[in-house]
C-alpha cells in the first residue's frame, strides 16, 4: 500500500472512529514439517463504542483472531490497527505497553488468582498495568454490582460472581477495546443470561467497545452486530454446525 492509500485510509478512519483494523490476516501455524493454515486474507473494522460477536462453529480459527486482535500472537501476514497504531510495527516492548493499556481480556475460565481476595485480583493486574491504585478498582466493582464480595476469593464464590470479577478487572484500566473469548462458556443458561445483560448494561452506561468471540448464536445475540466465520474466513451466512448454549 502506497503512503497516499494509507493517508486516505486513516482519515476515512478517523471520520468513521475505527477503533480496531484487521487486515488481509492470515495464520499458518508451522509444527516442523506440518504447516496450518488457519486463518485466510480476513478483513474486519469494529468502530469505537460497538458491541460485536464473533461467531463461528469450533475449530474455525475464534481464538486464533482473538489472540491476533489481542496482540498476543502475530499474524503470518497482513497487520492489526489498534487505536490508529499498526501493531506489527512497534516492537515487543510498546506492542505490550499497547495491549496493557488498550485491551481488556475476558476469557472461559475466569484465570482468577485463587489465593487473594477480588479486590486483590484487581489490584494485582492494576499494579502489573503500572497503574496507581485509585478509587477505580471500587468503581469497577460497583460497575458488576460486586462491591459487597470484595473481600471474597474466588473459591467463595459463585461462578457467575467469579465472572463479574473477572470483567471488573478487565475494565478497571477504562481499556478502549473489551475482548471477551467464550465468556459464558462455563456457565449455565441463567449466568450466561446475566453475564450478557452485565455486556450489555457496560456497553451502554460506559460506551465501552466490546467484541465477544461465541461458537452460540444466542449469546450471540446479545451484541448489535454479529461477524460470521467459518474455516478461518468471513462469511456472509451464518455456520451450519454452530451450537446452542
Ligand atoms: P476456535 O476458537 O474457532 O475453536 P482455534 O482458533 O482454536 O478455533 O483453532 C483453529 C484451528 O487451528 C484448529 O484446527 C486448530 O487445530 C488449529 N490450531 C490452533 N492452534 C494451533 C497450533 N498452535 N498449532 C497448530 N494448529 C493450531
Amino acid at each position: 500500500m502506497n503512503k497516499k492509500e494509507e493517508f486516505r485510509i486513516q482519515n476515512s478512519e478517523a471520520r468513521r472512529d475505527i477503533i480496531l483494523r484487521a487486515e488481509k490476516l492470515c495464520k499458518t501455524f508451522r509444527n516442523g514439517a506440518l504447516e496450518t493454515q488457519v486463518l485466510f486474507d480476513l478483513d474486519l473494522q469494529i468502530e469505537r463504542g460497538e458491541f460485536v460477536a464473533i461467531m463461528g462453529p469450533s475449530g474455525c480459527g475464534k481464538s486464533t483472531l482473538m489472540h491476533i486482535l489481542g496482540l498476543m500472537l502475530s499474524p503470518t501476514a497482513g497487520r492489526v490497527v489498534l487505536d490508529g497504531q499498526n501493531a506489527g510495527q512497534l516492537s515487543d516492548s510498546r506492542r505490550a505497553r499497547l495491549r496493557r493499556e488498550k485491551i481488556g481480556f475476558v476469557f472461559q475460565r475466569f484465570n482468577l488468582l485463587g489465593t487473594v481476595n477480588a479486590y486483590q485480583n484487581l489490584a494485582i493486574a492494576e499494579r502489573v498495568r503500572g497503574n496507581k491504585l485509585d478509587g477505580q478498582i471500587t468503581t469497577a466493582l460497583e460497575a458488576v454490582d460486586m462491591v459487597d464480595r470484595a473481600r471474597h476469593k474466588p473459591g467463595q464464590l459463585s461462578i457467575g460472581q467469579q465472572q463479574r470479577i473477572a470483567i471488573a478487572r478487565a475494565i478497571c484500566h477504562r481499556p478502549a477495546l473489551l475482548l471477551a473469548d467464550e465468556p459464558t462458556g462455563n456457565l449455565d443458561s441463567g449466568n450466561t443470561r446475566k453475564i450478557l445483560d452485565l455486556f450489555t448494561r457496560i456497553h451502554n452506561e460506559y460506551g465501552l467497545t466490546i467484541v465477544m468471540i461465541t461458537h452460540s448464536p444466542t449469546v450471540a445475540r446479545a451484541a448489535n452486530r454479529i461477524i460470521h466465520m467459518a474455516d478461518g474466513r468471513i462469511t456472509d451466512a451464518p455456520a451450519e454446525s454452530a451450537e446452542h448454549v
